[in-house]
């Protein structure tokens, strides 16, 4: 049998990352927070602090080409959601600019929905369409990321019907000010507000006005 080899021990593994290195990254105690700026609350889980080994692994997904890597997390990520919170009937992942998939040859959120969806046996859509470039969020006010991000989420026209009264569950690989989450948020609730989001990391800048723990 061809056994890959683990993105950070190195030792064969059957995915591209071994339950041991999983094993390691060590879940929130709190994993749920709500999203209030939105037009109902809307709950947001991070499976784990944005430090290593996770960071190191997202970096990569992100920036290496590490494809496999993506859908591997997804499928754990899509054992824990299973084994603690409501099934969604559809996955939506959080889109990049056209040209920066293009560029990147891939959307890192759209594997981890993959490697998710497979355990959770439902389908990803590509529901939601990124109309414009964003700078980095960090660095601006939140007030400034309003400004940044009007529009740049749009509906994909051809699942509008498809998502009616939908439970969403919206993907994306890390959290950081929550500010991009809650334009997307936004944007399906014309669609149906059964609405959960889910990333694989959360950062600590999470924006306390945004961010409420339960
Ligand atoms: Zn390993």
């Amino acid at each position: 049998m061809w056994l890959r080899r683990c993105h950070l021990c190195q030792r064969p593994a059957a995915e591209a990352l071994c339950l041991t290195c999983w094993g390691q990254i060590v879940p929130l105690a709190e994993p749920q927070h709500v999203l209030r700026h939105t037009p109902w609350p809307h709950v947001h889980l991070a499976y784990a602090a944005y430090e290593p080994p996770l960071k190191t692994l997202l970096l990569d997904l992100k920036y290496r080409q590490a494809r496999v890597l993506g859908l591997t997390l997804g499928r754990y990520l899509g054992q824990w959601y299973r084994a603690h919170w409501p099934l969604p009937d559809v996955l939506v992942p959080v889109p990049l600019h056209p040209q920066r998939q293009r560029e990147r040859g891939y959307n890192q959120a759209e594997l981890l929905a993959r490697g998710l969806a497979e355990v959770l046996d439902r389908p990803v859509l590509r529901a939601l369409q990124r109309q414009k470039h964003t700078p980095p969020l960090y660095t601006l006010s939140p007030e400034e990321r309003q400004q940044v991000l009007q529009g740049v989420f749009a509906l994909n026209p051809r699942w509008q019907r498809r998502l009616a009264q939908q439970r969403i569950l919206l993907v994306d690989d890390i959290l950081t000010t929550g500010a991009t989450l809650l334009q997307a948020a936004t944007i399906l609730a014309d669609c149906s507000q059964k609405l959960i989001s889910l990333s694989a990391a959360r950062a600590l800048i999470a924006d306390p006005l945004i961010f409420n723990r339960i």
